[in-house]
């Protein structure tokens, strides 16, 4: 059996697959493969594990023999699911391993931005390091503020928790359900995505990209926010609209913004975004840490060995194909 790979993927996984007796074939350029190179890989191939790049309906179309899709990610925004469930393809991805990497990167971009840090060390580069100033400079405090999760799933707790333990963060939610544990053990209330707007200090995104969240954070969003509130998104870039970001923090509708997803992506060096003193961007690293590279490289390699042995998958995104 053949699987194709879309990236270098750490050997963790690569491993685990090749134990398990399949071939790989690696995609080794640093580019993108076009469509038509997707299509015709994976058509000599049983399975594919996609690291980046688009799984659309015409894909599936070309490819319906694959007898399973495994995504090195969460999210799944780059696949037609319905049309993949329609074809009986499984869709696996690699939930939970990322929780607290990717948490971790929305903290560290909710701290830059209050102290304005990475402005800070543009800085010191250009030389602009010389007289001190007691009223220059200054960033704000986040101790006892309040947190807005808009989708307080798995990285959202793990943000939530966070603000917690180092700011004492007052914690408000919104998501379409009730998130119980969060409530029983952090203390989280849920509200209207209206009370999140009005009334959190920081208001970090950790929805999936879909129909509901495409674009959601546009003028009439931001407008709604408090001025002095911060605005963090390690989500998926498409859930903000960037002019309307930009148009918001030029004109102080909110005060800050920290991104580790933009729109689109890559971001352009030329981004004013890029210079202003209370925003900080991240160039899509929410889970770029070794060990947690490596746990979803294996989260993926199991989707793809269960996948071909005509199994379920264990972390499926479709498990309505294994029904019937
Ligand atoms: P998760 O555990 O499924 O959490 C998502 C949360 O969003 C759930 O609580 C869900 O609650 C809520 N939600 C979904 N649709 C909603 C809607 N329309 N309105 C309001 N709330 C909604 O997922 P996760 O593991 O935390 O990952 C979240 C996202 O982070 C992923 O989809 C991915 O796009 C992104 N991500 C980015 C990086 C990065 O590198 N920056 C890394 C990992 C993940 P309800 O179902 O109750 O609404």
């Amino acid at each position: 059996m053949k699987v194709f790979v879309t990236r270098i993927i750490p050997e963790v996984g690569l491993n685990k697959m090749l134990d398990a007796g399949l071939e790989v074939v690696q995609w080794q350029e640093k580019r993108n493969l076009t469509p038509q190179e997707l299509i015709e890989a994976c058509k000599q191939s049983d399975a594919l594990l996609s690291a980046g790049g688009k799984i659309d309906a015409d894909f599936l179309k070309e490819c319906n023999h694959l007898k399973v899709i495994a995504l090195h990610s969460v999210g799944f925004d780059s696949v037609d699911v319905a049309e993949a469930t329609r074809l009986k393809i499984p869709i696996g991805n690699t939930p939970g391993v990322l929780s607290k990497s990717t948490a971790d990167t929305a903290f560290l971009l909710m701290l830059s931005v209050a102290r304005k840090a990475f402005f800070q060390h543009k800085r010191i580069e250009k030389e602009e390091w010389s007289f001190f100033e007691p009223t220059a400079n200054l960033g704000v405090e986040l101790q006892g503020r309040t947190i807005g999760i808009y989708g307080l799933g798995k990285i959202g707790y793990e943000m939530a928790r966070s603000c917690i333990a180092m700011f004492d963060m007052k914690v408000i939610y919104h998501n379409r359900h009730p998130n119980l544990d969060a409530e029983k053990e952090l203390n989280a209330v849920k509200v209207s995505f209206e009370e999140l707007l009005v009334k959190s200090d920081v208001l970090s995104v950790h929805v999936p990209l879909g129909e509901e969240t495409k674009g959601i954070f546009d003028r009439s969003v931001f407008s709604r926010m408090k001025p002095s509130s911060i605005f963090i998104n390690t989500a998926r870039g498409g859930v903000h609209n960037e002019e309307d970001l930009i148009w918001a923090l030029e004109n102080g509708v909110i005060w800050g913004a920290g991104l580790d997803v933009t729109n689109p992506e890559p971001m352009q060096a030329d981004n004013p975004l890029l210079n202003m003193p209370t925003v900080a961007i991240l160039p899509h690293i929410g889970s770029a840490t070794v060990e947690t590279r490596n746990a979803m490289s294996l989260r993926a390699a199991e989707n793809i060995i269960a996948g071909l042995k005509g199994e379920r998958l264990p972390y499926p995104v479709n498990p309505e194909v294994f029904d019937t």
